[in-house]
Formats: structure tokens, C-alpha cells, sequence
């Protein structure tokens, strides 16, 4: 065929933004927001984000400028997933539980222009612009023209009067003119958010999102999670996680109800799980603790299926089949920050109803299989880069490759480079891929153990861990060993104290592993170490066993 039509008039490039203005023409009585006693129908958020967009013009915000934000799942952080894009800028979310030093760090970085920041953590926030002052004089910048503007975001529902510095962000949205008509966005390549890595195994990286990818990881995820319109969503997920995996867009492209809260204690969870009749909620496993150890007063009977999608971390198969006996129903996901959150699905099919509660558990723990828009996933020899074969034992390396994947990492061309090959993104994490296509995380590269040159998973062992009733958190790290090289070594927390010896849980790993897997040492701990995402930090297990060694 020759002569075929161009793509011409009918271009319009991919945001999700178009979702926003949607919503507030077919939903517009809904609620879009509830937090506390405050409420929000979606033509009333449409008006709020197109007066916040027009007051950071007026602020002299233009295009791709980096707007951050440190606070928590409130409505001003849901609004300005839209209002700092609508305004043509760059939205950053900071992780609320980074210090002082690591936030001043990701402001200098990204260069922020604005720096909003929830009042409850604005003492936190002082002391890292004080640091970035410091840091911006150190270097002979200039300082004063260098820092960005500060905006207070006080409580909407409960004001308190916390200032710092003159602005704040409801006096800015009243003052913002609602016919705001945001400028179409000119390329869909061009920046939307900015979302800095949580640093498990290497410094914080900055890693850029486009329009483009958004808006398909946002549908990818509503299809992949089978998510139906006017769900109500629970933010138990913070939005500084990949812009709530891509949810803070999704629930106004289904035309939801956001329930926002503050803190994700277990009371506030089951509170707003009974009130709200939430149908949705995102969670790391970690969550499911929370949710399993409420105390008797905090619960609430979960009387509606609620749909969680998981994932940050490995949800071993014990646990997941806790919480659906609670009234959940749990599907598992796999990403990483620099997939806009989650890659694979663990898709799940109707003939494995009939399988016993045990074997569907353990179905459920694999990663799965890519979201639509991720156009391939494979795992591979990162040396030969061919793909491994599908036995579910060959192991080799995730590998990914689609639209969800970054632009790439901000001012870092040479670690951008780095993570891809032949187009393929490189995950660092270490799978099988099973005769079905489903994938399977064994661990991350650098946690493998290699005891007598056999490759352990940590995943494993863990899963076997928690089979224990009276395990809480279980990691499993390697110990320097002097005949087998590495052997692992079990870090675990227990419920309420339990008395358990530690040749009791030895001989449960026993049971439950071949034998060359159980932990060669156990260490009960009050807690393990975390980072800011709340995930372990297994370099300090690390340190920590070989220390069992060396005294
Ligand atoms: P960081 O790499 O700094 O922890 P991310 O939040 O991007 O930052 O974490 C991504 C990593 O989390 C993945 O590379 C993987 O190791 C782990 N991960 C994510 N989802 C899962 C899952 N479902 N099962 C096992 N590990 C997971």
C-alpha cells in the first residue's frame, strides 16, 4: 500500500491529566476526595487543580521546573499529581521518612522550585533547608536565588496555624483563578514526575517519568488489577511510592472516590475500610502484618471483598493466605521505581480455583507475568544475554523491556546507560520463568547465597520462616562460611515474644527446606533494620552475621 494517510489531525499526546478533566464532566457529583470530615466531588477537584496550576504560573513556575512535596496521603498531595503538571511542571515526591541530609540532598539535585510541605513536617523540612543553604554556600552557589520557595500545606480539616515562611496552600488554590485552561502538553515524552529510588543497594537515583508512560502504566494497571469504575480507594500506599503506583492518576480515570488518611495505622485501616466500604487498597507485605496484628479494639469486620495488589517485596505465601481469611483478596505485583511502579502481574486464572488454599497461596507468591504496556519480560544471562530456559529452575536476571519503563535517571546519562542492554531495562533481581510464562523472583543479585556453589534463594528460606506461627519478619542473608563460603543466616522476629529456642525454629527450617538451605545460625531480634520504604536492609544483616563468624 503506498500513499497511506499521515498521522495528522487526529494526534493528541498521551497524559494522564485528560483523566482529571473526564472525570469532573462524567462524575462530577461524585466524591472524589474524603479525608476526615472533609469531602470533594470531582467537578470541585477539576476547579481545585486548574486554580493550583494558575497560582504556581503566578508564581512564576514554567515549564519542567520541579515542584516537590513532603507529606503524606492527604488531598493537596492527590491534587497536585494533577495541578503541577496542568501548571507544565515536574511533580516530586520526597519520601516522608527520608532525614534531613537525604531530602536537602534530592532538593539540590532536582533543583526544586517550590517545596511544599505538610505541616507536620516541617520541623524535618527546616532542618534540610538549612542544610541545603549550608551546602548551596559551601559550593559558591548563590544561595538565596538557588533555594526554592516554601509553600505550607496546614490540615484542611483541623487547622493548626504551622507556618514557615509566608505562603500557604489553601490561601494559594483561593487565590488561583478556576478557568484555568492548561496548555495541551506539546510532547508526550515530556517529564511529568520525578521519583528519587529508595536506595536499598545503591545511592538514591532520580528517575524521570513521561506523560506517555504514566498514562499507559496507568491503564495497564487499571486492566491488570481488573479494577471497574467507581471503585473506592484506600491510600494505605503512600503517593511518594511511584506516585502511588500510578493509582493517584487511575482513580479518576475510573472515576473513584479516594479515601485519604493520614497515618496507615491498623485502626485507621479498618476504620476507613468500614465507613468508606473500600473495594481497593495497595500495600507493601509488610501492611499485612499490620492488618493481622491489629489489636481487638482497632479491628473492624471487613464485610465487603477488599481487592489489595501488593508488592515492593516478596508476600510469602504463609502470610497471603492469612489476610484473605480476613476478607481480602489479594493480587500480587512486581515493579520497581523505575518501571512506574509495578512491571508484572501475577495474572490469575479461573482453573486454579478448584487447587487447595495451600497450593493457591504459592501460585499467587510468583511475580507473574508483564502488564500490557510492558511489551516484554524475560529472564536472561546478563553475560550472553540469552534467555534462560522455562523450567522454573534456569536462573538468570529480570529483564524488561515497554513503554512503563523510565525515561531514564535525572543528570546521569553514564548509570542510564548502565541499566538498559540492547534495550532491555535490568532489574537486579535474580528469577526463573515457569513452563507457564509465570516469573518468579529467587532474590535480588547482590542477596543470592552461594554456599558449596549452590545458589540459595534468601525468598526461599524466608517463605519457610514465615510457615512458623510465631514469626513475625524473617530475613535470611549470607554469613561467611568456612568450608561452603557463604551459608545462610536467619534474622527473625517473633510475636509477642514467643518463647521459641533456637534449635525449635532450626528444626521447623528443617522440615520445610533440603537441608543445605536451613540457616546455619538463627538471631531473634525486637526489630529488623529498614529503609525509608520500609523494606530491610539486608547490607546491615550482612554485617551483622559476619560478625557471628569473626567473634
Ligand atoms: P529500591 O530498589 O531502592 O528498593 P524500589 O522501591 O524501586 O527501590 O524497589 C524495587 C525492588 O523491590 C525490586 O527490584 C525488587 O527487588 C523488589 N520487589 C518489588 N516487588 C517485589 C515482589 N513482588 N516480590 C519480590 N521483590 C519485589
Amino acid at each position: 500500500m503506498d500513499k497511506l494517510p499521515k498521522c495528522g489531525a487526529n494526534y493528541v499526546p498521551l497524559t494522564p491529566l485528560t483523566f482529571l478533566k473526564r472525570a469532573s464532566m462524567v462524575y462530577s457529583n461524585r466524591t472524589s476526595i474524603t479525608y476526615a470530615r472533609t469531602r470533594f466531588t470531582w467537578r470541585q477537584t477539576y476547579e481545585r487543580c486548574c486554580r493550583l496550576a494558575s497560582a504556581l504560573r503566578s508564581l512564576n513556575i514554567v515549564k519542567n521546573d520541579v515542584v516537590s512535596v513532603l507529606a503524606p496521603n492527604i488531598p493537596a498531595m492527590y491534587e497536585m499529581h494533577f495541578a503541577v503538571p496542568m501548571a507544565g511542571a515536574v511533580l516530586n515526591t520526597i519520601n516522608t521518612r527520608l532525614d534531613a541530609k537525604n531530602i536537602a540532598t534530592i532538593l539540590r539535585h532536582s533543583e526544586a522550585k517550590i517545596f511544599f510541605i505538610d505541616y507536620e513536617y516541617v520541623p524535618l523540612a527546616r532542618d534540610a533547608l538549612r542544610i541545603l543553604m549550608a551546602n548551596l554556600q559551601h559550593s559558591g552557589a548563590a544561595a538565596e536565588t538557588s533555594m526554592p520557595l516554601v509553600v505550607v500545606i496546614d490540615d484542611i480539616d483541623s487547622p493548626t496555624g504551622v507556618r514557615l515562611g509566608a505562603l500557604e496552600y489553601e490561601q494559594l488554590v483561593t487565590r488561583g483563578n478556576p478557568g484555568f485552561v492548561p496548555e495541551e502538553i506539546a510532547d508526550e515524552w515530556d517529564p511529568i514526575a520525578l521519583n528519587y529510588t529508595s536506595g536499598t543497594t545503591s545511592e538514591p537515583k532520580g528517575v524521570v517519568y513521561s506523560h506517555r508512560g504514566a498514562y499507559l502504566s496507568t491503564l495497564s494497571l487499571i486492566l491488570g488489577w481488573e479494577m471497574k469504575t467507581e471503585p473506592v480507594y484506600l491510600w494505605s500506599l503512600p503517593m511518594f511510592h511511584c506516585n502511588g503506583w500510578t493509582f493517584t492518576w487511575g482513580v479518576a480515570a475510573r472515576g473513584g472516590t479516594n479515601v485519604c488518611i493520614r497515618n496507615t495505622t491498623a485502626g485507621e485501616m479498618y476504620q476507613s475500610i468500614a465507613s468508606h466500604h473500600v473495594t481497593h487498597m495497595c500495600c507493601a507485605p509488610i501492611v499485612f502484618n499490620i492488618l493481622l496484628e491489629a489489636k481487638p479494639h482497632e479491628r473492624r469486620p471487613v464485610t465487603n471483598t477488599v481487592e489489595i495488589l501488593t508488592g515492593g517485596a516478596p508476600p510469602p505465601a504463609a502470610l497471603l493466605e492469612k489476610i484473605e481469611k480476613l476478607g481480602f483478596h489479594v493480587v500480587h505485583a512486581y515493579g520497581l521505581t523505575e518501571a512506574t511502579g509495578p512491571a508484572l502481574v501475577c495474572e490469575w486464572q479461573k482453573r486454579w480455583n478448584k487447587l487447595p488454599v495451600g497450593d493457591k497461596a504459592r501460585l499467587k507468591a510468583r511475580q507473574g507475568i508483564s502488564v500490557l504496556t510492558m511489551a516484554d519480560v524475560d529472564v536472561k544471562n546478563p553475560e550472553t544475554m540469552e534467555s534462560v530456559v522455562r523450567d522454573g529452575k534456569a536462573i538468570g536476571e529480570i529483564m524488561l523491556r515497554g513503554s512503563g519503563i523510565m525515561k531514564g535517571y535525572l543528570k546521569d546519562e553514564k548509570t542510564t546507560a548502565k541499566a538498559f542492554q540492547n534495550g532491555w531495562f535490568l532489574t537486579g533481581d535474580v528469577g526463573v520463568i515457569h513452563p507457564d510464562g509465570y516469573l518468579e523472583i529467587k532474590d535480588r543479585s547482590k542477596d543470592v547465597i552461594i554456599s558449596g556453589g549452590e545458589n540459595i534463594s534468601s525468598v526461599e528460606v524466608e517463605a519457610a520462616l514465615y510457615k512458623h506461627p510465631a514469626v513475625v519478619e524473617a530475613a535470611v542473608v549470607a554469613m561467611p562460611h568456612p568450608k561452603w563460603g557463604e551459608s545462610p543466616c536467619a534474622f527473625v522476629t517473633l510475636r509477642n515474644n514467643a518463647a521459641v529456642k533456637e534449635a525449635d525454629m532450626a528444626q521447623h527450617c528443617r522440615e520445610n527446606l533440603p537441608r543445605f538451605m536451613v540457616p546455619k545460625k538463627i538471631e531473634f531480634m525486637e526489630e529488623l533494620p529498614k529503609t525509608s520504604t520500609g523494606k530491610i536492609q539486608k547490607f546491615q544483616l550482612r554485617a551483622l552475621a559476619k560478625t557471628f563468624v569473626e567473634n
